[in-house]
């Protein structure tokens, strides 16, 4: 997410792909003032190591619920045992307490239910919904920490009660808008 005026920029998850991210950033010149983590399964923090690298002692922030994945290494999962990165200062997302990121403010709504400290993050008219909600499905529940009826709870109380222009981009495929997901999520009559 870049702020055309000012550069400055947050980057939403550490990806399997951090190299794309950080040539972007690079193109746009933009400013990295934090990378914003929707939660810690690993194909979202994987690459917060080469962030980390190519940007310096940036911000990184996730929810209290699972800062100790990224303070201890402790893998999210029970059921994917793997070492995750290890990052010592983190800052928290709070629910209803805004997150700025230079000239960025984005509104934290925690999402949980895919994992506990699972969160959205609406900025203007969009909304970075993690693995909580996808264009056309929802998040996988079935996890050990999972929870389907928290999961379905966020989604409707949280996310679908948004204006429905909002443009959502999800962790994984298309970008839809609140309306659509409103109207056609078939996970979500
Ligand atoms: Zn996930």
């Amino acid at each position: 997410m870049l702020d055309s005026d000012s550069g400055d920029a947050a980057i939403i998850d550490a990806n399997l792909e951090p190299s794309a991210v950080i040539e972007v950033a690079r193109e746009n010149q933009a400013k990295v003032r934090a990378i914003i983590l929707t939660h810690t399964d690993l194909d979202h923090i994987a690459g917060l190591v080469d962030l980390l690298d190519a940007f310096g002692p940036v911000q990184v922030a996730v929810h209290g619920a699972e800062r100790d994945v990224l303070t201890s290494g402790r893998p999210l999962r029970r059921e994917f045992a793997v070492g995750h990165p290890k990052v010592d200062q983190v800052l928290d997302l709070v629910e209803g307490e805004p997150f700025r990121a230079g000239t960025l403010e984005f509104e934290v709504l925690h999402t949980p239910g895919h994992s506990p400290g699972g969160v959205s993050l609406r900025i203007g008219d969009l909304v970075f919904t993690g693995d909580a909600l996808f264009a056309g499905s929802i998040g996988r529940s079935d996890f050990s920490n999972s929870n389907p009826d928290e999961l379905l709870e966020a989604i409707k109380g949280k996310l679908l009660t948004l204006p429905g222009g909002i443009v959502v981009y999800s962790g994984h495929g298309p970008a839809t808008t609140i309306e659509q997901e409103r109207r056609t999520n078939p996970f979500l009559g």
